[in-house]
């Protein structure tokens, strides 16, 4: 049987990404995808419009939501939530708690670049965020590659804003026990977003997974992003070791900003349970 261009990871103009719900919906149909989750940080607000732009065109589409936490000494991880019902309440009300640190962090951020010389950057973010509660460093990046302080968004990270860099501050996001909590009540399945892309030892990964799935984590993205074939191969090795369930997510933020276009990532290797045999 062919295999289903599933695509359970990307980003609306709700969060980073640059085309809205309804945009991102159409193109991933017209890239060939057969089913689809929006999953925007930490916001539900992009789903009534994809879903009702999916049914539309036929598409299949599954609520989603990419959720930050913090873990262990100051990493950021992404748990990706699937299959959420946008209306409950402790996952609005969770939500809602996270964004309300972004401003504040933005702020923090911006007071850092200004002293290496990047200037406006607050106003300059939110300008491309829109709102203050969705403000994030995709946004930032935008900013400072339009102010010409780097060739392009990626660099951008490269020089000012990754960790260890002038416009990096610390943050405290969601805890995995809240994360999980959150999505778990709200009927969804958990899913631990771009395994690939922590810097963590192979320990520290093991001891995220455990943790993960003690809590009630039932995925991890095998695929995803650019799917490096040596990732592809570890993270398939972790899904059979923990029996977890497998995603393909090419985590689109935008045309020419991504790493990957939707629906474009190889099909899972044959032996995994793909995350959506438990969706639909
Ligand atoms: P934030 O949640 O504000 O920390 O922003 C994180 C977002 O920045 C991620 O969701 C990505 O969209 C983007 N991002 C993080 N690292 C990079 C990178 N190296 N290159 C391009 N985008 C990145
Ligand atoms: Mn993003
Ligand atoms: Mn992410
Ligand atoms: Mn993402």
């Amino acid at each position: 049987m062919k295999p289903l261009n599933a695509d359970l990871h990307c980003h609306s103009t709700v969060s980073d990404g640059l085309l809205t719900p309804a945009e991102v919906v159409r193109r991933a149909h017209g890239n060939g995808v057969e089913l689809l989750a929006l999953t925007d940080h930490d916001e539900l607000g992009g789903l009534d419009e994809a879903r009702a732009t999916a049914d539309e065109i036929g598409l299949r589409f599954v609520d989603g939501v990419e959720v930050s936490i913090s873990w262990g000494d100051d990493q950021t991880v992404h748990i990706v939530g699937l299959g959420v019902d946008p209306a409950d309440p402790a996952l609005r009300q969770g939500l809602q708690q996270v964004r309300s640190g972004r401003d504040a962090r933005a702020g923090r951020m911006a007071a850092e670049l200004d002293k290496v010389g990047i200037h406006g950057a607050y106003q300059g973010a939110l300008r491309h965020a829109g709102n203050p509660a969705l403000v994030s460093r995709s946004h930032f990046a935008r900013y400072i590659a339009e102010q010409g302080h780097a060739r392009d968004v990626k660099s951008v990270f490269d020089y000012w804003l990754a960790k260890g860099k002038p416009g990096y501050v610390e943050h405290a996001w969601a805890t995995l026990g809240d994360a999980l909590n959150w999505i778990i009540g709200a009927g969804g399945i958990a899913v631990i977003a771009h395994p690939g892309r922590y810097r963590m030892s192979k320990a520290e990964r093991q001891e995220l997974f455990i943790a993960f799935k003690d809590l009630g984590g039932r995925g991890i993205e095998v695929l995803s992003g650019p799917a490096k074939d040596e990732e592809v191969r570890e993270f398939s090795r972790i899904a059979r070791e923990f029996g977890f369930l497998a995603s393909r997510a090419s985590d689109f933020h935008g045309p020419g900003e991504s790493w990957m276009d939707l629906g474009k990532l190889p099909d899972l290797p044959d032996d995994m349970t793909p995350v959506w045999s438990q969706l639909v």
